[in-house]
C-alpha cells in the first residue's frame, strides 16, 4: 500500500496486541507508544489531499523531539505557537527557515526569543493577533515578515474550550482587520493573513467551518497583495469507534472552493490530524472492585498522564489488550488520584478486565503527553517510538527524584 492510500482511520484494536504487551513488559507502564509509520501515513494522506496548500505541522499537538523530527523529515514545516516550541523545534533539528511563529498574548521573553531568531533567520514569519503586539515587535526592531491573525467571529470544534474562532482572545476583530493590515504595511513586510478557528472539526461542523473560512477569504480578497492565507488547523479525528473519519477530499474541495478567488497560497496547520491516531497509552490494571453498578477498574495511568477526558470531556476508546476475547462487562476505569475527575470511562462495555491486564487507551498522540503533569506527585510516563520493526525509547520515565529536582536546585531550600 502506498502511504497516500493508507486508511483514513486507524482503530484501537488494529494495533498488534503481542507487540504492545512486549513494549509494556520492556518499558513498564503507563507508557505512550507513538507509531512513526502512522505519522508518515497521515502526513502523506493530508498533503495528498491538500496538494495545492503549504502544509505545516502545528507542534503543540505533540512537541516531542522524535515526533517533530518525524513530521519534519516527512517534509513539513513547523508552526510554533510559543517561543518554547521554537526552542524545542530547533533542538529537534528543524532548520530555522522551516519555522513559523504565532504569538498569542506573547510574554516579553517569547517576543525577545522570536526577534532574536529572526535576526539570524529573516525567513521567519511572525503572526500577531493584536495591534499592541505589532508595537511590541516594532519596539524590538522587528520589521520582517508578518501575518495578521483574523478573528472571524465564528468558532468550531469538538468543545467550547477549543473553538478559538469566536473567542475575543484570538486574532484581530473581523471589522478591524483592514485597518490593522494597513497600519502593519507601514511598518512590516505584511505577507499573510492567518486564522485558526477551532479544533477537532468533523463532518457535522463543516458548515460552520466553511462560513468561518469564507469570512477569512473575503477579507483576504479585500486587503489583497498577500503571499499566503493561513487557515490554521482543526482537522478532526474520530475518537469513538462508530465515528466516521473526516472526508479529507471533501474538505480539500471545500477549502479550494472557498479560496478560489484569493490570489495567495493557502497555508494549513494541522496538529491533531497528523499525530492523534499514531499514539496509544498503555496502562496496567492494578485493582478490581465489584460494586452493584459496575466493575471499578484501577489502572496506573491517571489524569496526570492523559487529561483529555477530565479537561475536555473527551471520549477515548479503551481496549483490553490482554483479554480482548472476554465477554464485555460495564467497567469504570480510573487512576490512582484522589479526585473523581480521574476516570477514563464510566460504565463502558469492555472485555472483562482482570488485575494484571494491559489496557490501551486510543488516539492519544495529540494533546496527550504534552498535557501530562506531575499532579498528585505522579512521575510523567515514558514514550516509545515504533518505526517498522524497530522500537526505541524517545522519552525516559520520570522517577521520584524528578519530582523534587527543581526544588533541589533552588537556592532557597537548603
Ligand atoms: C493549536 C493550533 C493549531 C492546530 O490545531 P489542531 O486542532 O491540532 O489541528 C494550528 N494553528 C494554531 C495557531 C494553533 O494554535
Amino acid at each position: 500500500m502506498t502511504p497516500g492510500s493508507s486508511p483514513a482511520v486507524r482503530r484501537l484494536d488494529e494495533w498488534d496486541a503481542d507487540r504492545l504487551e512486549r513494549l509494556a513488559d520492556a518499558h513498564d507502564t503507563p507508557l505512550y507508544v507513538m507509531d512513526h509509520d502512522r505519522i508518515r501515513e497521515n502526513v502523506a494522506r493530508f498533503t495528498g489531499a491538500f496538494d495545492f496548500a503549504h502544509v505545516m505541522y502545528a507542534a503543540k499537538a505533540n512537541t516531542g523531539r522524535a515526533v517533530i523530527r518525524a513530521v519534519h523529515e516527512a517534509g513539513l514545516d513547523v508552526e510554533c505557537a510559543a517561543a518554547g516550541e521554537l526552542h524545542r523545534a530547533l533542538e529537534a533539528g528543524v532548520a530555522p527557515q522551516d519555522l513559523q511563529y504565532t504569538a498569542v498574548n506573547p510574554p516579553d521573553r517569547d517576543l525577545d526569543y522570536a526577534v532574536d531568531l529572526w535576526e539570524s533567520t529573516p525567513e521567519l514569519t511572525v503572526t500577531a493577533g493584536a495591534p499592541m503586539t505589532l508595537d511590541r515587535l516594532e519596539a524590538r526592531g522587528f520589521d520582517g515578515r508578518l501575518a495578521i491573525r483574523v478573528n472571524p467571529g465564528i468558532g468550531t470544534g469538538h468543545h467550547e474550550k477549543v473553538a478559538t474562532g469566536k473567542d475575543a482572545k484570538f486574532g484581530v476583530p473581523y471589522d478591524r482587520v483592514e485597518e490593522v493590515v494597513a497600519d502593519a504595511r507601514e511598518r512590516f513586510d505584511l505577507v499573510g493573513l492567518h486564522a485558526h478557528v477551532g479544533s477537532g472539526v468533523l463532518a457535522d461542523d463543516l458548515a460552520d467551518h466553511r462560513r468561518a473560512l469564507e469570512r477569512v477569504a473575503a477579507v483576504a480578497e479585500r486587503v489583497g497583495d498577500l503571499e499566503f492565507v493561513d487557515l490554521g488547523g482543526g482537522f478532526g479525528v474520530p475518537y469513538r469507534p462508530d465515528e466516521d473519519p473526516l472526508d479529507l477530499e471533501a474538505v480539500a474541495a471545500m477549502v479550494a472552493d472557498v479560496t478560489a478567488d484569493v490570489d495567495a497560497t493557502v497555508a494549513l496547520e494541522p496538529g491533531r490530524y497528523l499525530v492523534a491516531d499514531a499514539g496509544v497509552l498503555l496502562t496496567r490494571v492494578n485493582t478490581i472492585k465489584e460494586t452493584a453498578g459496575a466493575r471499578v477498574v484501577g489502572v496506573d495511568a491517571s489524569l496526570s498522564t492523559m487529561i483529555r477526558p477530565a479537561m475536555f470531556d473527551a471520549y477515548h476508546h479503551v481496549h483490553n489488550v490482554t483479554g480482548a476475547e472476554r465477554e464485555p462487562v460495564a467497567a469504570s476505569v480510573g487512576g490512582p488520584l484522589c479526585t473523581s475527575a480521574d476516570v477514563f470511562c464510566t460504565d463502558r462495555p469492555i472485555p472483562r478486565p482482570e488485575a494484571g491486564d494491559l489496557l490501551a487507551i486510543g488516539n492519544v498522540g495529540a494533546y496527550g503527553i504534552d498535557l501530562a503533569s506531575q499532579f498528585h506527585s505522579q512521575p510523567r510516563p515514558a514514550e516509545v517510538a515504533i518505526d517498522g520493526d524497530d522500537a526505541r525509547l524517545t522519552r525516559r520515565r520520570e522517577t521520584f527524584a524528578d519530582l523534587t529536582r527543581l526544588e533541589d536546585e533552588a537556592p532557597g531550600l537548603e
